[in-house]
């Protein structure tokens, strides 16, 4: 899905449209707080406003939630499905996971789960879990273990691919965990 520009922006706040809820926040300068596109309170001023891409960014720009439409809750306000898919994907950590899976699990489409992801976690299904064997992989690393067994561990099957996805997420080869110590 790619990133609403400034105009659909403007019309989907403009309409409380709750399908952009998600792919970007509301920013009110003049009131210091944000809201999702779909917020029943009054309508901002356009000069007072500022759009962010994620909720993270509002915060650090220092806005509060919005208790109207509890714009704080929002990424956690999720499909119970979608819940059991996170819950299922960090108890199974150490081995790979497939689409087919997902879709057994939830009963949706691949299109929707994808969806789901990335409009709440900002990624993919398989990136997301990707993420948590990584991480996983990493605080094995940490507390001793060897890297080679660690991506074993985690679903890799081979060291190359376990160095590369490493790196690509940590921006640094998994050997060089004790260079600075
Ligand atoms: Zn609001």
């Amino acid at each position: 899905m790619s990133e609403p520009n400034y105009k659909e922006m403007v019309d989907a706040m403009s309409h409380n449209d709750a399908s952009y809820d998600g792919r970007f926040y509301v920013g009110v300068i003049s009131t210091g707080i944000y809201c999702l596109p779909s917020c029943k309170a009054k309508l901002p001023k356009i000069e007072n406003v500022v759009f962010f891409a994620t909720r993270e960014e509002a915060i650090s720009a220092g806005l509060r939630g919005c208790k109207r439409c509890k714009s704080e809750q929002y990424p956690d306000v999720l499909p119970t499905w979608l819940h059991e898919v996170l819950k299922f994907m960090r108890e199974n950590r150490t081995e790979k996971l497939n689409e087919m899976k997902l879709i057994q699990m939830t009963g949706h489409d691949i299109s929707t789960v994808r969806r789901y992801f990335k409009t709440h976690l900002d990624t993919t299904p398989l990136g997301f879990h990707r993420r948590l064997r990584l991480n996983h992989a990493r605080d094995l690393i940490e507390s001793g273990r060897d890297y080679l067994s660690a991506a074993y561990d985690c679903g890799y099957e081979s060291a190359s691919g376990f160095r590369d996805a490493f790196a690509k997420q940590f921006g640094r080869p998994p050997g060089r965990l004790y260079a600075n110590r």
